[in-house]
């Protein structure tokens, strides 16, 4: 598998960007702030505008129009399927050599079968996906897992470096997807974890902000406790910024992932089957920390 056209993407080179929802409009006005030329589009035509109104980036009529001139297009879409819609659409415009950095949370499967063609087309491919939230994608402090060939993340490090603080080369593309679905299988289940005892608690008598803190100074302590449970599910304010159905999506992922290669695991079971009941109850718009408010049925 060869791979064309290795010159570092710095700045000014100009970037396109799909998706500006929650996470994607912060992580393209690092881009910006960094030196960036960002061209931005989504389907959403208020997102379109309050991107252009917020960041100082231009508002492109079309996923094609945004990519006519650039170096490298940055994915920030809902789904792994999405993601192939858009590109599919966008490939006849990109430029030879172009770079596809698909930072979404997609499916690790087909997102080594995009990349596989994408590169035999003469285009290069990354999947960089995110953890640490709006939060961090304000700060440009996200976890990037990025998966595809050395010399390819070396061409697009200073993009990621914009975003990001911790950047893992994780292995072959593909691989950066699977992390981050294991990563939110983990973060799901101790979410879940830490919401059940939170209610056995406060049923049997104890102070729910006594038990958080407890838990943060033991050994019970996740990055639930830590930013979440006070944060959002205590206060009742539900507005961590990750919906309720791109957590059940991870976590499915997880798990096909497991069914595939043969693996028995029966808490990312039940974990999916939860969160996904849980979506169908509060629906895919809820924040994911409303999962506190799931009552199981029967
Ligand atoms: P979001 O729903 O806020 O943003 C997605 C954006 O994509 C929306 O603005 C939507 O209008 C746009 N979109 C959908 N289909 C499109 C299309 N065909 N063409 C152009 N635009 C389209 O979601 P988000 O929270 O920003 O998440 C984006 C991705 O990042 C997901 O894969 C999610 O799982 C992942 N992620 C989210 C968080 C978080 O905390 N929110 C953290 C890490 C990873």
């Amino acid at each position: 598998m060869s791979e064309s056209s290795p010159g570092l993407i710095e700045p000014p080179a100009e970037i396109a960007f799909i998706g500006l929802g929650n996470m994607g409009q912060p992580m393209a006005a690092r881009l910006i702030a960094a030196g960036f030329r960002v061209s931005g589009f989504d389907n959403t035509a208020s997102v379109r505008e309050r991107f252009q109104a917020e960041t100082g980036g231009t508002a492109a009529s079309s996923s094609e129009a945004a990519m006519s001139s650039a170096a490298a297009a940055v994915t920030m879409l809902p789904t792994g399927k999405i993601v192939r819609a858009v590109v599919d659409a966008m490939r006849p415009h990109l430029r030879s050599g172009a770079v596809i950095v698909d930072m979404s949370s997609s499916e690790p499967i087909a997102t080594r079968k995009l990349g596989e063609e994408l590169i035999a087309a003469g285009f290069a491919f990354v999947d960089a996906p995110v953890s640490g939230g709006v939060k961090r994608a304000i700060d440009g402090t996200l976890a990037i897992m990025a998966g595809g060939a050395d010399a390819t993340i070396d061409q697009v490090q200073p993009l990621l470096k914009a975003m990001g603080r911790s950047i893992f080369r994780t292995g072959p593309i593909g691989y950066g997807h699977a992390m981050k679905a294991l990563n939110n299988y983990v973060s799901g289940a101790g979410l879940v974890a830490a919401v059940e005892a939170l209610k056995v608690g406060r049923a049997f008598g104890l102070d729910p902000n006594v038990m958080v803190d407890v838990l943060n100074a033991s050994t019970g302590r996740n990055n639930s406790t830590e930013v979440k449970l006070k944060q959002f599910v205590i206060s009742e304010t539900y507005a961590s910024g990750f919906f309720l159905g791109l957590m059940a999506k991870d976590i499915r992922t997880a798990d096909v992932l497991a069914r595939e290669l043969g693996i028995d695991v029966p808490l990312a079971d039940k974990t999916a089957d939860l969160w996904d009941q849980a979506t169908g109850q509060l629906g895919a718009m809820a924040d994911h920390t409303e999962i506190a408010r799931f009552r199981s049925p029967g």
